[in-house]
C-alpha cells in the first residue's frame, strides 16, 4: 500500500479487497445490483439469472487489483478453512486466451470431497460434494505469494443438501433464533420485526514466537504445543508482560496485520499484550454472527501469513507451553432486532426492561438446559488443557450476571418488585443500568458466560477453533430457550391471565427454574466444583467425555426440530471429533517418542559419557591428588543421578510406546478416545516430568531443544 493512503488513515483503503457494496454499485447494472442487495438482506441464494452478470462484474473488480485466480472458500469440519485455485485463465477451442469466469463457477464450485472429513455421512463412492456461494458474506481478495486470489465465502454441501462444513449449520442457527425470536417478541407486542440476528465480537489471543526456535521444535511444528520443556526460573510471577508495552517487533507485526484486515473490511480494533510472556490478543468490533466468524477465520489465517513474513511462528494451540496460560478466545455473544434494538440491553423504559428480562430468562433457560452440548461446542485436545486449569473457564458451563442483576432478579423472585412499576424498576437500579453496568457486570474474569453489559461473553472458546461452531449451539439453544418463555406466556394468556400478568409470571417462574446456572462466585474454586456436584452441573472434564452429548437423544432431537443439524450431520460430526481426537494424541504421543529416542536419549548420553569419563580419571587420580573418598562420592552422586533419569526416561518412553500399540487394538474410535485420555497422556505426562528434570542436568550446549526461557524470553 502506499504511504499516501496510510498517511490519510485506514478509512481511505478499508475494505478496498471486498467486493462490497460500494464497489457492486459500480461494476453492476442497476437492477442486478439492486436484485443482488435483495438477496444478500434476505439471506437467499443468488438467482441464476443474474449470476453471469455478477460473476463478470466481480471478475473485473478482481483483474484489476491484479488477481488470477478464483477460489471457493469454505469450512470443512477439520477445524480450518480450505482453499482450490482455478485460473480465470481459459483457453479456446482456437486456441486464443481470455479470462473467463461465469455466473457457474461463481455460483457453485465442486471440490473433491472425499478428501474432506465426512465422518461417514457418505460412502467414498458418493463423494461429489459441491460449494455454493453465502452472498451474505462478501467475496474478498486475499494476499499471498506474488499477488491476490479471489476469495468466494461458500457453503459445502454434500451431494444430497447434508452440511459437511460449519457454516451452513450456523446459518441455519441464524434463522432457527431469528424465528423464535420474533415469536416473542410478537408475544410481548413488539410486532412486525422482520428479522432478528445474533452478533459475535471475537476477541483472539495467541503467542509469537522467533520462527528459528520452532523450526527446531518438532513437537512444535507437529502438534502445535511443546511436548518437553522445563519451565524457566521465571515464568509469568511476575504478571509484568500484561499490558504491558509492546516490543518493537512485535509492533511492527501487528501494524502490517491490521494493514491487511482493514484491506479485507475486517474491523480491527484492539491489540495488547496478554498475560503471558509472547502473548498477545487482537480483537475486532462484533458483527454478525457468521460475518464475524468468517473474519475470525481471516483473522487467524492473516496472523499466520504476516508472522511468518516476519520471522515469528504463530503459535494459535490452546496450551502451547506448559506452566504457562494457554490462549482462549471470548465470543462476546448478542441478540438484537437487525438495524435496531439490542435485546440485551436493559434500556431505560419498564418496556424496553421487560423485552431486556424475557430474553435474559430465555437465555438462561437455554443455558440452564443444554451446558453439556455447549462445552462439548470447545471440545478439543488444546482446549481440555486450559478447561479447568485455573486460568480459563471450568469444564462446569454457569452464568455470571454481577451482583446489580443478581439483586433485580432476586427481587423479581421474591415478589418484591411489579415489573409494570417504573418507580419499582428505577428503584432497583433497572433504570440506571446501561451506565453503570459496565462497571458492575465485569469483574468476574473466571466465569465461562458472563453479562457484560449488553452481551455474554462465552470465555471458554479455545484459542484455536472457529468460532462457527459455538455460535452455531448458542443460537439453537438460545432459540430452544426462546420459545419456552413464549409457550410459557401463551400458556397463561390461554388459562385466562392478562399478557401483561403472563409475562410477569413466566418471567418470575424463568428465573427460579435456571437458578442453579447462575454461578456468582470464582470459578476456579472448589466451591464451584462441590455446587457443581449438588446442582447436578455437567462436569466433563476432557474431549471424550464431553463429545458425548453430541449424540445424547434430546440434543439431537433439538438440532433436527430447529432444522439446525440432521441426526445424520450430527453423528458425521461426532465421528469427526473423535477422530480428530484420537488421530491428535497418537500424533503427539509418537512425536514424543521420537523427539525423546532422537533428541533427549542421544544428547543425555553424550554428556553422561564425557562426565562418567571425567569420573572415572579423577577416580584414577584422586589418591594422587589427594581427593577425599567424600569429595568422590558427590562427584559420583551427580554421575549417578543422571544415569538413573536417563534410564528412567528410557523406561517410560517403551512403557508409552507398548501404550500406544495397545490402542491400536481397540476396536471403537470411543475407545480409543478414552484410552487416549486414560492412559496415553498420563504415559506422556510421566515421560515428560523425567525429560524435564533431565534437561536441567544437562549441559545446555549439548541439549539441542530451544529451550523455553529461550522461547519466551529473548527477543
Ligand atoms: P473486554 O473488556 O472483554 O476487552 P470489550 O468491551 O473491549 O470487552 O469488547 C470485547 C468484544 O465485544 C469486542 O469485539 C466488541 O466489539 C464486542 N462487543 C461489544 N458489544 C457487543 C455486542 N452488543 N454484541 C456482541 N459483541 C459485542
Ligand atoms: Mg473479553
Amino acid at each position: 500500500m502506499s504511504n499516501e493512503s496510510k498517511a490519510k488513515g485506514a478509512s481511505t483503503y478499508y475494505g478496498a479487497y471486498t467486493f462490497g457494496t460500494e464497489v457492486m454499485r459500480t461494476k453492476l447494472p442497476k437492477e442486478v445490483f439492486k436484485a443482488l442487495q435483495d438477496t444478500i438482506k434476505a439471506g437467499k441464494k443468488l438467482p441464476q439469472d443474474i449470476a453471469g452478470v455478477v460473476a463478470h462484474g466481480m471478475k473485473e473488480w478482481a483483474m484489476e487489483h491484479g488477481a488470477t485466480h478464483y477460489t471457493h472458500w469454505f469450512q470443512p469440519m477439520t477445524g480450518t478453512t480450505a482453499e482450490k485455485h482455478d485460473a480465470f485463465l481459459s483457453i479456446e477451442r482456437d486456441g486464443t486466451a481470455i479470462e473467463r469466469f461465469s455466473g457457474e463457477q461463481l455460483i457453485q464450485g465442486e471440490p473433491d470431497a472425499s478428501s474432506f472429513p465426512s465422518g461417514g455421512m457418505r460412502t467414498t463412492f458418493e463423494a461429489r460434494g459441491y460449494t455454493a456461494w453465502d452472498p451474505t458474506s462478501p467475496a474478498f481478495l486475499m494476499k499471498g505469494g506474488k499477488g491476490l486470489t479471489l476469495c468466494i465465502p461458500t457453503v459445502f454441501i454434500s451431494y444430497h443438501g447434508e452440511a459437511l462444513d460449519e457454516k451452513t449449520p450456523l446459518l441455519r442457527s441464524m434463522d432457527a433464533v431469528s424465528k423464535a425470536a420474533i415469536r416473542l417478541l410478537d408475544t410481548i407486542g413488539i410486532t412486525g420485526v422482520q428479522r432478528v440476528i445474533t452478533n459475535a465480537g471475537v476477541e483472539q489471543e495467541y503467542f509469537l514466537i522467533d520462527k528459528k526456535f520452532y523450526s527446531q521444535r518438532p513437537d512444535l511444528v507437529m502438534t502445535g504445543r511443546t511436548l518437553l520443556g522445563a519451565l524457566p526460573p521465571k515464568g509469568q510471577q511476575l504478571e509484568d508482560h500484561y499490558f504491558g508495552s509492546i516490543p518493537d517487533r512485535v509492533l511492527e507485526f501487528m501494524q502490517e496485520v491490521e494493514e491487511d484486515l482493514y484491506l479485507l473490511g475486517i474491523p480491527a480494533k484492539t491489540r495488547h499484550n496478554e498475560v503471558a510472556p509472547h502473548q498477545f490478543e487482537i480483537a475486532p468490533t462484533f458483527e454478525q454472527a457468521n460475518i464475524a466468524s468468517d473474519h475470525n477465520l481471516l483473522i487467524m489465517e492473516v496472523l499466520r501469513k504476516v508472522a511468518d513474513k516476519k520471522g515469528f511462528a504463530l503459535l494459535l494451540f490452546e496450551k502451547p507451553f506448559a506452566g504457562i496460560n494457554g490462549s482462549g478466545k471470548h465470543n462476546n455473544w448478542s441478540i438484537g432486532i437487525d438495524g435496531g434494538m439490542n435485546l440485551l440491553d436493559p434500556g431505560e423504559t419498564p418496556e424496553s426492561n421487560i423485552s431486556f428480562l424475557v430474553f435474559l430468562v430465555s437465555v438462561l433457560k437455554g443455558l440452564h438446559k443444554r451446558a453439556a452440548v455447549l462445552r462439548a461446542s470447545v471440545a478439543s485436545i488444546g482446549n481440555d488443557h486450559r478447561l479447568g486449569a485455573n486460568e480459563a473457564p471450568p469444564a462446569v458451563i454457569t452464568a455470571f450476571l454481577g451482583a446489580q442483576l443478581e439483586g433485580v432478579l432476586d427481587a423479581i423472585e421474591s415478589g418484591k418488585v411489579d415489573l409494570k412499576s417504573q418507580k419499582q424498576l428505577i428503584d432497583l437500579g433497572l433504570g440506571h443500568l446501561p451506565v453503570l453496568n459496565k462497571d458492575y457486570t465485569d469483574r468476574n474474569r473466571t466465569s465461562p458466560f458472563a453479562f457484560t453489559g449488553n452481551k455474554f461473553e462465552f470465555r471458554a472458546v479455545g484459542s484455536s477453533q472457529p468460532v462457527s461452531v459455538p455460535n452455531m449451539v448458542l443460537n439453537t439453544i438460545m432459540a430452544e430457550g426462546i420459545d419456552a418463555t413464549v409457550d410459557a406466556i401463551k400458556a397463561k394468556v390461554a388459562a385466562g391471565t392478562s399478557v401483561g400478568d403472563a409475562i410477569q409470571e413466566a418471567i418470575r417462574e424463568g428465573i427460579v427454574a435456571t437458578k442453579d446456572v447462575r454461578y456468582p462466585g470464582d470459578n476456579y474454586s472448589e466451591d464451584l466444583q462441590r455446587a457443581a456436584a449438588q446442582r447436578g452441573l455437567p462436569n466433563m472434564k476432557n474431549t471424550p467425555e464431553a463429545v458425548r452429548a453430541w449424540i445424547q437423544k434430546d440434543t439431537v432431537d433439538m438440532f433436527v426440530k430447529y432444522g439446525v443439524l440432521t441426526a445424520e450431520e450430527i453423528d458425521s460430526r461426532y465421528n469427526v471429533r473423535l477422530e480428530r481426537y484420537v488421530k491428535g494424541i497418537d500424533i503427539e504421543a509418537k512425536t514424543l517418542l521420537l523427539m525423546i529416542n532422537t533428541m533427549v536419549i542421544p544428547d543425555v548420553s553424550e554428556y553422561q559419557g564425557d562426565i562418567s569419563s571425567s569420573f572415572n580419571n579423577l577416580f584414577a587420580a584422586s589418591e594422587v591428588i589427594g581427593i577425599s573418598d567424600e569429595a568422590l562420592k558427590s562427584q559420583g552422586a551427580h554421575l549417578k543421578g543422571l544415569a538413573e533419569n536417563l534410564s528412567k526416561v528410557i523406561e517410560l518412553a517403551k512403557v508409552l510406546e507398548e501404550t500406544v500399540e495397545e490402542m491400536e487394538e481397540l476396536e471403537s474410535e470411543l475407545e480409543k478416545a478414552d484410552f487416549c485420555s486414560a492412559r496415553i497422556l498420563p504415559c506422556m505426562l510421566a515421560v515428560r516430568e523425567v525429560a524435564d528434570k533431565l534437561e536441567f542436568q544437562v549441559d545446555r550446549s549439548r541439549w539441542q531443544l530451544p529451550t523455553y526461557s529461550e522461547m519466551l524470553f529473548e527477543h
